[in-house]
């Protein structure tokens, strides 16, 4: 029998006891995963479905093959292979004019001598030259948020000259963005994220196009909006526009320059259904919306969101210029805590709804309720709620109700309410059910509410009935209040 590292990515860690490698016994990935499971329950509704089958939103890779190209769950494993998980993450391309291989879009007017100065490191590589330069003023690549891989990924390609550059985007800059968001300053904080990128962007270039894209890219808009563009940088943070803008990548013919990023762990690829897969080959499926934490909620370390940023520009300008090797089939792992770079190859799902020849997806779809996930801003559906103000009244009332801080905590140490609360973190919430009471009312908390709700979700299945989410959570107690405590 065979003794087989599996490598446990950072986003399922707290489930298998904080370990990134664990060693487990067996002759088939099947065997080594219900093992894995059965070593660490928490991980087996992360991997499996209630009948055992590996679930849709999570590639397992025996060394560099996903064994949904071999044999599955019967795939035979010897000495000195690594199984690898990768789940779908969600924190996070060249124009359909050009066919795959095909020459980049040269001529146009001679550059100024101003501008044979600005490209002049350009112009001397062979690989760019005068000609490459000119493909680069006449691209048009649309970024699909501008946040931590936006931000990079915009600076270096208006740095490069590419002549036309979209931006989509419907955030306020705030001051927990410019820990990474590096193309905002401290002055721009409030200003919409499109005005402050565009400023900046121009100072930085005056010869390139901004064009923002003010407001919500969703299934009615998507097809318009990146139509005119060359190559679409994937720059989002949550699954409903990642797949909505996979979707409209493979129905358009465009690439999709795909970048992802979670703690300390990132992910890099280009998704050109034309001559490899799709993002839904990789995972058919997004995972639950209660599966995943954002990097809201699980944090980022400031410089990633840099290091992928940067790769996805590389990748976009390289596409643009017809050269090098793209990442399409091929899916790039960084570890910044370990500072590795790992390669896993991709390939096309013969079975994918959208870019199979089987596909059955003809066009876009509703993404909020594909992903599962309430509309923003919406109310969580038949979750109750109780408001700061009502909180407050009812902890000074009679009965006060228990209250249940379900954040990290990491979180706990940068505020927490005065009436020293039980501290449960969403992802033990079943596990330690037992320290819950039923005899007292329970109001559930965490940063902004959302994942609590979750939690609340997760207790009325389990049975509770006298049990309420705190609206806006901590955040929103702090603001309306105790203004003494810190918001973040
Ligand atoms: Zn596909």
């Amino acid at each position: 029998m065979a003794r087989i590292p599996i490598k446990v990515p950072t986003p399922l860690r707290g489930f298998a006891g904080g370990h990134a490698e664990v060693l487990v016994e067996g002759e088939t990935v099947g065997a080594l995963l219900r093992s894995l499971t059965e070593t660490h329950p928490a991980l087996r509704r992360h991997l499996l479905s209630p009948d055992g089958a590996l679930r849709n939103f999570v590639s397992v890779y025996l060394n560099d093959k996903d064994v949904r190209t071999l044999a599955r769950d019967q795939t035979a494993v010897r000495d000195g292979d690594v199984l690898s998980i990768v789940p779908a993450i969600a924190g996070g391309a060249p124009s359909g004019t050009m066919a795959p291989g095909a020459t980049p879009r040269e001529g146009g007017r001679a550059f100024t001598s101003e501008e044979l100065r600005r490209y002049s490191r350009h112009l001397l590589l062979p690989e760019v030259g005068v000609a490459g330069q000119k493909a680069l003023r006449n691209a048009k690549v649309l970024l699909v948020g501008t946040g931590g891989l936006g931000a990079p990924a915009a600076l270096y390609l208006a740095a490069a000259g590419v002549g036309t550059i979209g931006l989509v985007d419907l955030d306020a800059v705030e001051l927990s963005n410019l820990q990474r968001q590096v193309l905002y300053s401290t002055a721009d904080l409030g200003r919409p994220k499109l005005e402050a990128a565009r400023e900046r962007l121009e100072g930085l270039n005056p010869g390139v196009t901004i064009v923002p894209h003010a407001g919500r890219l969703d299934s009615t808009n998507a097809m318009e909006v990146l139509r005119p563009y060359d190559l679409v940088v994937d720059g989002t943070d949550n699954f409903p526009t990642r797949y909505l803008v996979n979707d409209a990548c493979v129905l358009l013919g465009k690439p999709n320059v795909y970048g992802s990023i979670y703690r300390f762990e990132g992910q890099v690829s280009v998704f050109d259904a034309r001559r490899g897969p799709c993002y839904r080959c990789l995972y058919p499926e997004p995972p639950p919306p209660d599966l995943v934490p954002s990097c809201a909620e699980a944090g980022v370390l400031g410089v990633l969101p840099g290091v992928v940023g940067a790769l996805q520009a590389t990748e976009a300008i390289k596409i643009l210029l017809g050269l090098g090797e793209p990442l399409v089939g091929r899916l790039l792992l960084y570890d910044a805590g370990t500072m590795s770079f790992r390669e896993l190859a991709l390939a096309k799902n013969p079975e994918c709804v959208l870019c199979s020849p089987k596909a059955t997806q003809k066009g876009l779809v509703d993404y909020l309720q594909f992903c599962g996930v309430a509309p923003p801003g919406a109310a969580s559906p038949g979750v109750p709620e109780i408001t700061p103000e009502e909180l407050r009244d009812a902890l000074a009332g009679e009965e006060p109700p228990l209250l249940v801080d379900v954040r990290e905590p990491e979180e706990w140490e940068i505020s927490q309410l005065s009436r020293a609360p039980l501290t449960i973190p969403k992802g033990e919430l079943t596990e330690r059910m037992s320290e819950l009471t039923r005899a007292r009312e329970l109001v559930l908390y965490c940063r902004s509410g959302a994942r609590s709700a979750d939690a609340v979700r997760t207790l009325l299945e389990l049975g509770f009935t006298n049990v309420r989410n705190l609206r806006g959570g901590i955040n929103a107690w702090a603001e309306r209040i105790d203004p003494n405590l810190p918001v973040y």
